[in-house]
């Protein structure tokens, strides 16, 4: 485990961090996850010891590692924007790390060899950055930092500036190569599908402050606070729960909500004509969305591609849920 403890950081009157704490597990892949400026990169920087906390403790193996230098630490980064050497080819890019070890050419050689094949780059050694495109620098950056075999490696929205499909297509290795490797990756994006498809363990930054941490498909589907469902962008219903049943605060005339509702967008299902109203469609990639207003509660609902035509902007509807997670008041 890496146990992270009240980790707090200000700039000025901004608190990037406050009071943080969660424990990662070691050799897996851990995603941190949040809306920009929640926090995410500068966890990764005070981790990699590019910048101080105010306080705080980060633990490996029984040691405090913010009273170490960031090159004692174990720890690699990889960066959103690839940072390589336009003087050195792909080859010298990748063993400018292990160079700086002293280790003999050999072994050098070997490493090298191991990291371009690792990432696909094998072919590309003898060229210089300026010949690659986005996606093959990343390759590269990444083999870098794999190189030097880091315990942690950290990742900074590696993938955001990448088009889609080279994007789905890296996340897929990017967990391959987690797998082959056992080393442990910390992985900051905002990008929730991202999240759900890399993360053994997820944690969600909001506005400095963690707001869950857990197995992915528990904190996405059953997440234990409003913040980390507005993340997810869920529904989040006000209503009245009683042991018997649970009434969405646009129905009858009850005075109070006790509780909120907390429905994914697929867990809502369409039906009947009767206290809500369709006020728009939304044609995705794999899917379409309906926006439902039931009084002056906004809804999103998803519904199969091939359904969406079956629904009219301006159609009276009703809904139900399925599975509703309900935090009491
Ligand atoms: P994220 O990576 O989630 O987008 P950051 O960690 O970059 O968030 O930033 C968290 C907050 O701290 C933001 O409000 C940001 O403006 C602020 N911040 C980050 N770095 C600095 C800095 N060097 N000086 C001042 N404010 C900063």
């Amino acid at each position: 485990m890496i146990i992270i403890e009240n980790l707090t950081k200000k700039y000025d009157k901004t608190i990037a961090l406050d009071n943080v704490s969660m424990k990662i597990p070691m050799g897996k892949i851990t995603v941190i996850l949040g809306p920009s400026g929640s926090g995410k990169t500068t966890l990764l920087r005070i981790i990699a010891g590019l910048e101080k906390p105010d306080s705080g403790k980060i633990i490996v193996d029984n040691e405090d590692i913010l009273l170490k230098p960031p090159w004692e630490r174990g720890v690699a980064m990889v960066f959103q924007t690839p940072s390589l050497f336009p003087h050195l080819t792909v080859y010298d890019n990748i063993a400018f790390g292990l160079e700086a070890k002293t280790i003999n050419r050999i072994k050098i050689d070997e490493k090298v060899k191991w990291a371009a094949n690792l990432l696909h780059i094998d072919h590309l050694l003898d060229k210089y950055p300026e010949q690659l495109s986005g996606g093959e620098q990343q390759r590269v950056a990444l083999a870098r930092a794999l190189v030097v075999k880091p315990k942690i490696l950290l990742l900074d929205e590696p993938l955001s500036n990448l088009d889609l499909a080279l994007r789905e297509e890296l996340r897929y290795e990017l967990k391959n190569i987690q797998r082959r490797t056992g080393i442990t990756f910390i992985h900051v994006t905002h990008d929730q599908d991202e999240a759900l498809e890399l993360a053994d363990y997820l944690v969600v930054l909001y506005r400095g402050k963690k707001v869950e941490e857990g197995s992915p498909r528990r904190v996405y589907e059953y997440p234990a606070t409003i913040e980390a469902a507005k993340v997810f962008g869920h529904n989040i219903i006000e209503a009245h729960c009683s042991d018997k049943e649970v009434e969405f605060s646009w129905l009858n005339n009850f005075v109070e909500t006790n509780c909120t509702l907390i429905i994914p967008q697929h867990k809502i299902i369409v039906s009947g004509n009767d206290d809500c109203v369709i006020i728009d469609k939304i044609y995705r990639r794999n899917y379409g969305l309906l926006i439902i207003k039931c009084k002056e509660t906004i809804l999103r609902a998803v519904v199969m591609l091939r359904e969406l035509d079956n629904y009219k902007v301006g159609e009276r509807v009703s809904i139900e849920m399925i599975d509703p997670h309900i935090l009491r008041k």
